[in-house]
């Protein structure tokens, strides 16, 4: 049986993305699921309701409405302040979308206890087949790219080489921490605006990622490579091995004119790679700006949300970048999420006994229970039963 799929308006508290575009709207209608959404729900991200209804939405008058009308639930930001919409589901619904499940598991528990069923597409596994609904990796590309962005603006300096009358202006430095997807999407971003370019990553793996952006890898004398897990994540280091990376990393800093930080351990607090000391070595008109800054900063003095002045470094405690892009991220997140929906659900039930990594790696709450290991392994006591992680 076709489902209906419901969109409520998430703007607000700086959220102006919304979980369907027009385009992944008419992608689920083709599919004959319907979908309805709240009126104004895609005003902010510059898609009004008569884009909808031409992709084939029929349009509800408020969130109630939608939740009253709708099985599966798409969410934008399923968990933080600007959840509230969320606290009204049920048993009767399904909801799929970004939770940040590890940062904040209460909210799952709290889904988990009034009954509905939940998939965090911020779990699924780093598969190949995957890709297609790769929220992270779409949010993440937007964020990267804002990031020079946002320090271009507040430098004080011109990124390119530039020749003139009277002389020439040399190329900015900018220095990358963690090449991850938002860290290459920053290096290829900064790249295109003329500066000159260096990465560091704790993984030794992405060496040849960087190098083929045209960027510099900095090479840390006498600090090991760190591991990575089956998905590719940095499995973190001991707090002796990050003290030697700073130590090792303040001349770097302290070179560069702007330095885009984005190092993260899924599920650890970020880890401390900018000192107060390193900031304070770099010239005054420098611009940091942290991605990492929801997830407790890469910088000491980091702020999220906040940008600092210290001692003329200005320090920029990036939140939510996507939000300031919000119509591309809404295309990218959209598409994502139909591609999901169509995955779980292609001919028309979701079907959550399989054994199918996708839906074992996103379920997180089922039956009133919290059922995904890692996520109960992050709450007090029992939370009820665990499926293992499926290996990807
Ligand atoms: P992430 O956001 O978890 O972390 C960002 C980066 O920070 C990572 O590159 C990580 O190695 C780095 N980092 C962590 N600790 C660090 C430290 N102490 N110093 C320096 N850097 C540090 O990572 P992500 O961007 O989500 O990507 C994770 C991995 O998944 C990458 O290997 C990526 O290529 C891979 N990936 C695979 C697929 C797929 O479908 N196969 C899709 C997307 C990403």
């Amino acid at each position: 049986m076709p489902l209906t799929v419901g969109i409520v308006d998430e703007a607000r508290d700086g959220e102006r993305r919304v979980a369907a575009s027009p385009a992944s709207t008419r992608a689920l209608v083709a599919a004959e699921h319907s979908v309805v959404l709240q009126t104004g729900a895609g005003a902010a991200a510059g898609w009004p309701d008569d884009e909808y209804t031409t992709a084939g939405a029929v349009i509800a008058a408020s969130a109630t409405e939608v939740l009253e009308t709708a099985s599966l639930l798409l969410c934008v930001r399923g968990s933080g302040p600007g959840a509230a919409t969320w606290r009204d589901a049920g048993s009767a619904h399904t909801l799929a979308g970004l939770f940040d499940p590890l940062g904040e598991p209460t909210a799952i528990r709290e889904l988990a206890e009034r009954g509905a069923t939940v998939f965090a597409i911020d779990l699924l596994p780093r598969i190949t087949r995957a890709q297609p609904m790769d929220v992270l990796s779409s949010q993440a590309t937007v964020a990267g790219y804002k990031a020079v962005i946002v320090a271009a603006s507040l430098s004080p300096r011109l990124f390119p080489m530039l020749t003139y009358a009277a002389g020439t202006i040399p190329p900015a430095k900018v220095l990358v921490l963690g090449a991850g997807v938002a860290g290459l999407q920053a290096i290829a971003t900064a790249r295109r605006l003329g500066s000159n370019v260096s990465a560091y990553d704790v993984r030794a793996a992405v060496r040849e990622q960087i190098e083929s952006l045209g960027a510099r890898f900095v090479d840390l004398a006498g600090v090991a490579a760190g591991g990575e897990d089956a998905s590719g994540y940095a499995t973190g280091a001991d707090e002796a091995e990050l003290a030697r990376q700073r130590e090792a990393l303040a001349a770097e800093i302290a070179a560069s004119d702007v330095v885009v930080t984005t190092a993260l351990v899924p599920g650890q607090r970020s880890p401390v790679l900018v000192t107060a000391a390193a900031i304070a070595a770099m010239k005054p008109g420098s611009v940091i700006v942290d991605l990492a800054a929801e997830r407790g900063g890469n910088c000491e003095g980091t702020v999220a949300g906040k940008t600092v002045d210290i001692g003329g470094v200005i320090l920029v405690g990036a939140e939510n970048l996507p939000a300031t892009l919000p119509q591309d991220a809404s295309q990218m997140l959209g598409r994502n999420l139909a591609n999901f929906v169509l995955h779980i659900a292609g001919d028309g039930n979701i079907d959550l006994d399989t054994d199918d990594p996708i839906v074992q790696g996103t379920l997180v709450a089922r039956g009133g229970r919290v059922v995904h290991d890692r996520v109960a392994a992050l709450l007090e006591g029992p939370a009820g039963e665990t499926v293992s992680e499926p290996a990807s």
